[in-house]
């Protein structure tokens, strides 16, 4: 019996069996769609990629998997060093992981560690953002903000070590001026809250967050996870502000196999460094810089980086206002747009029940939740598909 996630199983429909993918189509037996949701934001390229399809080829049959502990191999050291000179700034040092929600747990631990290893005991706190969502397991569902993981404050109580600011200036520079000697680090999702709503805000926070870290020096960690590689208009957020600690995931192996990095700066690396083994960072996940994974992720970004992805996203951005500018109705409260993604949000959740059989039987794979009816494309989406996508969303509401 499979246990399907985020979904009561008694009353869950009979999910659709793909069958096949290719390029930006999903497959059942009798349909095909355009998966409009990028399979969770994570398969830029599409499916059945042929250049991604050859790097794991090629690498299975050397082998597809050994530890990194006490061992290295080719596919890690090339992706490690084509990560360096591709990210900004000295973000330098990369650590693996198999998911987005464990490399968000390797950066908080970091951050934590890097003051306990300077003696600075009293910096416990995480600040974070209201609506955050860092993924599912424990810490993350701290740090996040997410309705769905109340239960667990409801068990334990609010965590005293993790305070939420909304994504406004002068709450940051409170909390800043409240906290500050006990905050190791200040983690965000970068301009674009994903789960927690698709919900987009200024670079100016931002800028201002990197200044008041600076200051009372605090480490700024972006959460890239979905972010990364495009999705805002950016190749990353990091390229406009500089975080300590950058997460990726989803994006970073094309969406063909879990993996994720938590990549940190000279200065928190050094944090670690030296002789005494207690300032070890002790973490490591049995399938960290899997050689399979690492293989398609090397790929993935030369594909990325070659093919110019960054005048792909604009075009999509291009599109999407030229089509969703001025969508308006009585039941949609604001049509949000950034890079490649879009997203209604309505006033009711009701308004959307039925939505995704609907977009089902106009040839489009959507998965809309509670009061978010979004696209995140493949970037090598058509013209004429994107506005298939579009036309869909719209047509939902005549
Ligand atoms: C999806 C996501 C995660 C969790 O990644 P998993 O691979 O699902 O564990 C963390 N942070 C953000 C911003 C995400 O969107």
């Amino acid at each position: 019996m499979i246990w399907y996630p985020y979904q009561q199983m008694k009353t869950m429909k009979e999910p659709w069996k793909i069958v096949d993918a290719e390029g930006v189509y999903l497959y059942t037996e009798d349909n095909k769609m355009i998966d409009s949701v990028s399979s969770w934001w994570s398969v830029i390229h599409g499916y059945k990629h042929p250049v991604l399809n050859e790097a794991i080829k090629s690498q299975v049959d050397r082998f597809s998997h050994v530890m990194l502990g006490g061992l290295t191999h080719e596919p890690v050291q090339l992706l490690s060093d084509k990560l360096q000179q591709y990210l900004p700034g000295d973000l330098d040092y990369c650590f693996f992981s198999d998911s987005g929600s464990v490399a968000v747990e390797v950066a908080l631990k970091m951050a934590l560690q890097y003051y306990m290893n300077r003696g600075e005991k009293h910096r416990t706190k995480v600040l974070s953002l209201t609506n955050a969502y860092h993924g599912d397991t424990f810490k993350t569902m701290e740090v996040g903000d997410d309705e769905d993981y109340h239960f667990v404050l409801e068990a334990f109580g609010p965590n005293k070590n993790v305070i939420h600011i909304p994504t406004e200036v002068p709450a940051l520079e409170e909390a800043f001026e409240t906290y500050h000697e006990e905050l190791n680090c200040f983690i965000v999702e970068p301009l674009l809250q994903g789960a927690g709503g698709m919900r987009m805000y200024d670079v100016s926070f931002l800028q201002r967050a990197r200044q008041l870290c600076d200051q009372y020096g605090v480490l700024l960690i972006f959460d890239e996870v979905a972010t990364g590689f495009g999705r805002t208009g950016n190749r990353f957020v990091a390229d406009l502000v500089l975080p300590d600690i950058l997460v990726l995931g989803k994006a970073l192996t094309g969406g063909y196999i879990g993996h994720a990095a938590t990549v940190a700066n000279k200065k928190v690396y050094d944090g670690f460094y030296g002789d005494d083994p207690n300032k070890a960072l002790m973490h490591g996940p049995t399938f960290m810089g899997n050689a399979l994974a690492c293989s398609v992720a090397l790929k993935s970004v030369e594909l990325f980086e070659q093919q110019n992805y960054m005048s792909k996203i604009r075009k999509i951005e291009e599109i999407t206002k030229r089509e969703m500018d001025g969508f308006a109705d009585e039941r949609i409260k604001e049509v949000r747009m950034m890079g490649g993604c879009v997203c209604v949000e309505v006033y009711d959740s009701e308004t959307l029940q039925g939505y995704q059989q609907f977009a089902y039987e106009h040839g489009v794979f959507s998965r809309p939740f509670l009061n978010y009816m979004y696209a995140m494309v493949p970037y090598v989406i058509k013209e004429e598909e994107l506005v298939q996508v579009l036309d869909t969303m719209k047509a939902w509401f005549r």
